[in-house]
């Protein structure tokens, strides 16, 4: 990709590059025709300071003696005449006032002999009219200076002013408005994350061909939610929308309408819609949402800020009609904490996975940022990206940097294989620290967990055909998954379906004991699952032996909540409470008897998936049956 201003503030913060971007006040103001400068302040400011001192010493240019030696002069003769001050005395070595004589200068002491003292030495003496220039102290010393400051207060107010961040308009937003094509970043610059790709160009053909859509009485989305782990590149995706729309988009961070005075970021939201509406059709981008999206249930002593916030943007998401035009787009890395009015139905009504980068995609995004790298016939990416299981776009583009820069260390003109090696290294070391990487014996361990559920799902009698196997790891612990897809909608299950579901659950667990001997945590949530479905036949569908047909727990929903799971009342005694562990204990137990003797009959297929899964990473429904049979 070429090297764009973007780029670098990215690198530079890692953070959002949106309204960290804007000119500072300084920027602002040399832009001016009027060149001000704080200099200009400053050299007023001392050359008064100067004048003032120079004023004040042009007083004081006469020696200033001890009141005893100022007596001794007078009665050894030097002085000849004494000018009598309030606060000094003054005495002049000549008798005629005009000429500038030597004069000393004296604090007087209460001395009431002092004038007959002079009478009796016939020293002429006279009080003398402290010449105070009150006035002229009154305007160097007060009026200037401040008028002076009022002055660039004023000025710097102005200034803010017209930048939209002025203290006393507080709820001005701080969006920038990125200009179509601005961001130079295209669809052409993203890579790996096909799905989102679609997803998003199909937004930005709804706002430049809507009569498209609306003709046939299509739809468009309100709102549209990024999701994936930090790096996958949801900043990039917004920033290429931005570059190919053909209508305004405003850029902001969820962190910008984070404010310390409590209505501030409602203000902002209210002014960012105020001011799409009014050039719809536009994009609104809304970066890091979770910063103000959080969930309001879950904060102790909540926070009316944020929450204020968060309300109006509700308000305002619900406000607005899509025909207007108007799309919010928004990005978060933890869609588990948003507030879950933000993804009803209406506001982000769509949602789409920014997923980390399977092989293909990893040697795609190597190959967008080595475009301009200069590289060694040694090189061979698809290499690179088999050694970069789990590692996102953004570490991606680290290490093609790194491999640059290694390069240049060793001044050679060209980039070599072993400089990208060396780079991974390097990058592994730092996320190694972050427990974002997997070590290749885990990576076997998933990639054979997966195979396990995948086969159970093909082996199974009325189980849900397989869609995906993937051992990409999706944060949050999920280190692979198998998508099973339902054939058609089911609002019943017989006990044999439900058997299966178990069994599926139960391959993962089991091809790990298969082929390791051991057992690992990675089947956790797998064990959970099938234990509550194990459960819930003896003790809510009577499918034991001993309780045939009798149902054990009492449902009731106490209250209509947001996330209100029935509560379950517990209706029996404790033998029978004993009889439902040792039951579900021993349906499991049966069932992996099933399972590991079916995986153990198909072994050779398990290896041979597991293997083509640990190359690709992404097992598609098509090849994955066509290697079942
Ligand atoms: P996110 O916002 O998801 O945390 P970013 O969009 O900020 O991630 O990605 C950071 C950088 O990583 C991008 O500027 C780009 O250089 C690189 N990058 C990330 N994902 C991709 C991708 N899919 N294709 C190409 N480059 C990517
Ligand atoms: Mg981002
Ligand atoms: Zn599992």
């Amino acid at each position: 990709m070429a090297k764009k201003k973007d780029d670098d503030c990215w690198k530079k913060g890692g953070k959002d590059c949106g309204p960290g971007e804007q000119p500072s006040i300084f920027d602002q103001l040399k832009k001016r025709p009027f060149k001000f400068s704080l200099w200009y302040f400053v050299i007023v400011m001392i050359s008064l300071m100067l004048f003032n001192t120079y004023y004040v010493s042009r007083q004081q240019e006469k020696e200033l003696v001890e009141y005893s030696v100022f007596k001794e002069k007078i009665q050894s003769g030097e002085i000849k005449r004494v000018g009598l001050g309030k606060e000094n005395y003054f005495g002049f070595t000549t008798e005629d006032e005009g000429t500038s004589a030597l004069v000393y200068k004296t604090v007087p002491v209460n001395d009431p002999l002092f004038v007959p003292f002079l009478d009796e030495r016939g020293v002429s003496y006279y009080a003398m009219v402290t010449r105070e220039p009150v006035l002229l102290n009154l305007l160097f010393q007060w009026v200037i200076p401040f008028g002076l400051l009022f002055f660039v207060w004023r000025l710097m107010f102005r200034r803010m002013g017209s930048m939209g961040s002025n203290v006393l308009s507080f709820g001005k937003n701080r969006a920038q408005i990125v200009a179509e094509g601005e961001t130079g970043v295209t669809f052409k610059d993203v890579a790996g994350a096909d799905e989102a790709k679609e997803e998003l160009e199909e937004i930005v053909d709804f706002l430049t061909n809507p009569q498209k859509y609306t003709e046939i009485g299509g739809k468009i989305p309100k709102g549209v939610l990024l999701v994936g782990a930090p790096g996958t590149g949801k900043t990039l995706l917004a920033r290429a929308v931005a570059g190919v729309a053909h209508v305004p988009f405003f850029r902001m961070s969820g962190a910008d309408f984070v404010e310390m005075f409590v209505g501030v970021g409602a203000a902002r939201v209210r002014d960012l819609f105020k001011q799409a509406r009014e050039k719809a059709p536009c994009i609104i981008f809304i970066d890091e949402l979770d910063a103000i999206g959080k969930s309001r249930i879950n904060v102790m002593g909540g926070n009316d800020e944020r929450e204020q916030t968060l309300n109006q943007l509700l308000v305002e998401m619900d406000g607005f009609d899509s025909t207007a035009g108007l799309i919010l787009l928004a990005a978060t890395n933890r869609p588990e904490i948003l507030d879950p009015a933000l993804l009803r139905p209406g506001r982000f009504d769509r949602q789409v996975l920014v997923d980390k980068p399977d092989l293909k995609g990893r040697e795609a995004i190597l190959k967008i940022h080595s475009a301009n790298v200069k590289l060694d016939e040694s090189v061979n990416l698809l290499e690179v990206a088999k050694s970069t299981p789990g590692f996102v776009g953004a570490d991606l583009a680290n290490i093609v940097n790194e491999a640059a820069l290694l390069a240049v260390r060793d001044k050679r003109k060209k980039v070599k294989q072993g400089d990208f090696m060396e780079a991974i290294e390097k990058v592994v070391a730092g996320l190694a620290k972050k427990s974002r990487l997997i070590n290749p014996r885990e990576r076997e361990i998933v990639a054979y967990h997966e195979t396990g559920h995948a086969l159970m799902a093909a082996k199974t009698e009325g189980a849900d055909p397989v869609q995906k196997i993937s051992i990409v790891p999706r944060g949050m612990g999920a280190l692979g998954y198998t998508m099973q897809t339902p054939t058609e909608d089911r609002f019943l299950m017989t006990r044999k379906e439900l058997l299966g579901k178990i069994d599926v659950l139960l391959g993962g667990r089991a091809a790990e004991e298969l082929v390791f001997g051991d057992i690992s945590t990675g089947a956790a949530n797998d064990l959970t699952r099938a234990t509550d479905i194990a459960r819930r036949m003896i003790t809510d569908y009577g499918m034991s032996e001993r309780y045939r047909n009798v149902a054990l727990t009492k449902r009731a929903t106490p209250f209509l909540g947001e996330r209100a799971e029935p509560v379950m009342a517990r209706e029996y005694s404790e033998s029978t409470q004993s009889y439902v562990d040792d039951e579900v204990a021993r349906i499991i137990e049966e069932r992996y008897g099933v399972v590991s003797e079916t995986l153990r009959d198909n072994r050779e297929i398990l290896e041979k998936i597991t293997k083509r899964l640990l190359e690709v990473e992404v097992l598609e429904a098509a090849e994955f049956l066509a290697m079942v049979g």
